[in-house]
């Protein structure tokens, strides 16, 4: 042994402590870069903190943006002259005065009924070019990220890919929403699906919420936030009977207005509140019934996930004394949609063995309504139990109602 022996051999260990070195560099290096991108920025903590923050502080409410989705140019789905755009708009609005009555939060939303938010169109003039080379830095850390698998890509449902004045729109609100520190992106949309014949009725219906794939740094709150919008909701309407809808609460890498390449901080949810064509939204006066229901469950959802309970325990816009003296088979209306929603309080619509599928919240007095009102009538001993909201089984009701 002479010392070269020494020395090669010193060499060889000092390479292999570097080269082990460098390893351990570069996997922490990969994680350390995947994590700078994907650090949380949305948790079920962090809403909870942007709660108690706002009761300290007067001025750092808790900042909810609200998007209805589409607008008068691109109006969505559109069934026998119902355009999604003007009921996601009413939807939209209903669900801000509920946040803004409660005291603790601020509400944007992007679109009135005179057209966008100057607020949200001034912002993405000014900041055009801001906004364009945050999504190229982003869809680039992004790709390299992917390349070098740090990332992984996810399968998901096909969506309608926005058109591109589209894209750069709904990325600008993802920028200023990230821009004015917003804690929540609420999407409100209705759905559709691509079918031969739009004039006839599809046969899906129900809810599905789309939340940020989990890899991205907003997914955690936008989660927890989702779980606890969809199981108000599913008290009043079914899930989302088609199939690529299955899970009800569905990750999604691909759609810009919750995040897609990692562009939202806040948390954020695309609310797909039931099919255009259900038959709770063609009658006007029981669609407003309906919309002021889906508004109220999102908004107990809401402030459920950041702690605060909701006055009544039951939660419902349509449950209350019933005025009209009778009601008819087959008559329809706000006074119906209020029996069926009694009867649900009393767990006793949908009636035995049926689902929201078959017997949704309609304001529609048919086959469901009567079977249900049958129930109510043998269970409290009203004769003839044939079915038929008379003024001996309303005046009943409105007893049960009161106890
Ligand atoms: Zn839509």
């Amino acid at each position: 042994m002479n010392k070269f022996f020494y020395s090669g051999a010193f060499a060889i260990f000092v390479l292999v402590l570097f080269l082990a070195n460098e390893t351990k560099v570069f996997s922490n290096m990969r994680t350390f870069v995947g994590s700078v991108f994907f650090m949380d920025s949305s948790t079920e903590r962090t809403l909870k903190d942007a709660y108690t923050t706002s009761l300290l502080d007067d001025q750092r409410p808790v900042k909810i943006l609200i998007v209805p989705g589409h607008d008068d140019k691109y109006f969505g789905a559109q069934f026998r002259g119902l355009r999604e755009a003007n009921i996601n708009l009413e939807l939209a609005e209903k669900l801000a005065k509920l946040f803004r009555a409660q005291g603790r939060f601020s509400v944007t939303v992007t679109r009135t009924q005179e057209g966008y938010n100057p607020v949200i169109s001034d912002f993405l003039e000014r900041e055009e070019s801001a906004i364009l080379a945050f999504v190229k830095q982003k869809k680039e850390t992004m790709g390299s990220l992917i390349d070098r698998r740090i990332v992984g890509t996810v399968d998901s449902i096909e969506h309608v890919f926005a058109p591109g004045d589209t894209a750069f729109h709904l990325y600008g609100i993802n920028y200023f929403a990230n821009k004015n520190s917003f804690d929540i992106v609420l999407h409100i949309h209705f759905n559709d699906y691509p079918r031969e014949d739009f004039r006839v009725a599809g046969k899906y219906k129900g809810v599905a919420i789309y939340i940020p794939e989990s890899q991205y740094s907003n997914f955690y709150g936008s989660r927890a936030l989702a779980e606890k919008i969809f199981e108000r909701l599913l008290k009043f309407y079914p899930q989302s009977s088609f199939q690529r809808e299955a899970e009800g609460i569905i990750p999604s890498q691909d759609l810009i207005a919750i995040g897609a390449y990692n562009t939202l901080d806040s948390a954020a949810l695309l609310l797909e509140y039931g099919y255009l064509y259900e038959p709770q939204f063609q009658n006007e006066e029981i669609r407003d019934k309906t919309l002021d229901e889906l508004a109220l469950q999102t908004y107990i959802g809401t402030i459920n996930l950041l702690g605060i309970s909701y006055k009544t325990k039951f939660g419902s816009a349509n449950l209350g004394r019933l005025d009209s003296p009778s009601l008819e088979y087959k008559e329809a209306g706000a006074d119906v949609l209020k029996l069926q929603t009694a009867l649900l309080s009393l767990n006793m619509y949908p009636p035995k063995g049926k689902t929201f599928l078959e017997c949704p919240l309609s304001g529609i007095f048919f086959r469901c309504t009567k079977q249900s009102v049958l129930e109510f009538q043998v269970k409290y001993g009203i004769s003839p139990a044939l079915g038929y909201a008379g003024p001996i089984t309303i005046k009943k009701l409105n007893a049960v109602l009161a106890e």
